[in-house]
């Protein structure tokens, strides 16, 4: 029996998803081989991973003069690549400092260049997004960086830095697809797979074409951008599985509506767990209201060993995984786009119960 599953990633998929990966497992369509066993230059997975590139760029509204790569080294590989592509002219970097997964960026580019933290939200368990003026950022640097949603916090960047020329790069793991975007507005967009796009293994970035080849020659083949751009993703082995689950997860999100349909459906559903934590007496959630995000929902009871009974008793209740963060504590649900609304009602419905019966 399938349980309702609030990991924060890798993370639900559809149903549907993986119903049909199971159909099409030992024999895809008429290859007579399931995918993981096709080369990558064979013409049946030409097709698959030019469908997924097609898909994505048709849901998200990429202009052609953005690249799309399918990469490996998940997004903590893209902390690296980042810097050591695009720090190239000034060597200085603009980072909002919003959490752990900004801060280990931080970290990896330090090592290529002078990094400049505008704003930190740390003193206060980055419980919000970073307050910053637009002053702040320095117009020579050779990019802006922010990691737009926070898994581990709950919080989400609700309007962008406006960054005027310089590039602005963003870590958008948590959040692809939740929401309708402008790519336009980013030099660099990437994100890990595992949590609203399809399984772990692929790294999808998004790069203005301009952004590309600025590398210098020294940096490994691997990790220059170029060489994927080069080569459509094909320099080596892609992962060819990982891709083929994100165009049956892109042709999901089509029959769903899209991304705007997407996205209304994930505001009702965390509109449905915000609005009873609001009024709840025993549940609070802990990123502030104002930043809230729609993908990643923590919250505590205020005592460690009722927080640690509830998990315990959703468990059992077939609601897993919402344990939070060891940095935050108390719960997450994460409710990426694959989360039906059914096992949000169904989360509310245990929190209603437990609140009566700990009252
Ligand atoms: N950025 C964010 C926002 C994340 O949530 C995570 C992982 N949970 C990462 C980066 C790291 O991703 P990966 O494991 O793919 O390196």
């Amino acid at each position: 029996m399938r349980v309702y599953n609030f990991s924060a990633g890798p993370a639900v998929l559809p149903l549907e998803v993986l119903e049909k990966a199971q159909r099409e497992l030992v024999c895809f369509e008429d290859a007579g081989m399931s995918v993981m066993e096709m080369s990558h230059r064979s013409k049946a997975y030409m097709k698959i991973i030019e469908e997924a590139e097609a898909k994505l760029r048709s849901l998200m509204n990429i202009p052609d003069h953005y690249k799309v790569l399918f990469l490996q080294g998940g997004a903590s590989l893209q902390f690296a690549m980042v810097p050591m592509n695009l720090m190239v002219g000034s060597k200085k970097a603009d980072f909002i400092d919003s959490g752990v997964w900004s801060s280990k960026a931080i970290k990896e580019a330090k090592k290529f260049g002078k990094v400049n933290v505008i704003a930190s939200s740390k003193s206060d368990t980055y419980s919000h997004i970073p307050t910053y003026k637009k002053s702040q950022f320095d117009k020579d640097a050779d990019y802006v960086y922010i990691c737009e949603n926070n898994t581990i916090y709950g919080t989400k960047f609700k309007t962008l830095p406006e960054t005027g020329d310089v590039p602005l790069v963003a870590d958008l793991s948590s959040c692809i697809m939740s929401e309708v975007i402008d790519v336009t507005k980013y030099g660099v967009i990437f994100a890990g797979a595992q949590k609203n796009l399809g399984p772990a293994g692929v790294t999808v970035v998004i790069i203005r074409e301009d952004l590309v080849g600025k590398a210098d020659e020294i940096i490994p083949t691997m990790l220059n951008y170029q060489t994927h751009v080069d080569n459509d993703s094909m320099f080596n082995t892609p992962p060819t599985y990982a891709i083929y689950m994100l165009k049956l997860v892109f042709e999901w999100v089509e029959a769903q509506g899209g991304v705007a349909a997407i996205e209304a459906r994930n505001k009702e559903k965390a509109a449905l767990l915000y609005d009873f934590l609001d009024q709840s007496e025993l549940f609070k959630g802990t990123a502030a209201i104002e930043d809230r995000s729609l993908m990643n929902v923590p919250f505590v009871t205020g005592d460690e060993v009722l927080d640690a009974a509830f998990v315990k008793s959703a468990t059992a209740c077939g609601l897993v995984n919402l344990k939070g963060h060891r940095s935050v504590g108390g719960m997450r649900a994460s409710i990426y786009n694959a989360m039906p609304i059914e096992g949000v009602k169904a989360l509310v419905d245990f929190m209603k119960a437990f609140e009566i019966e700990h009252k």
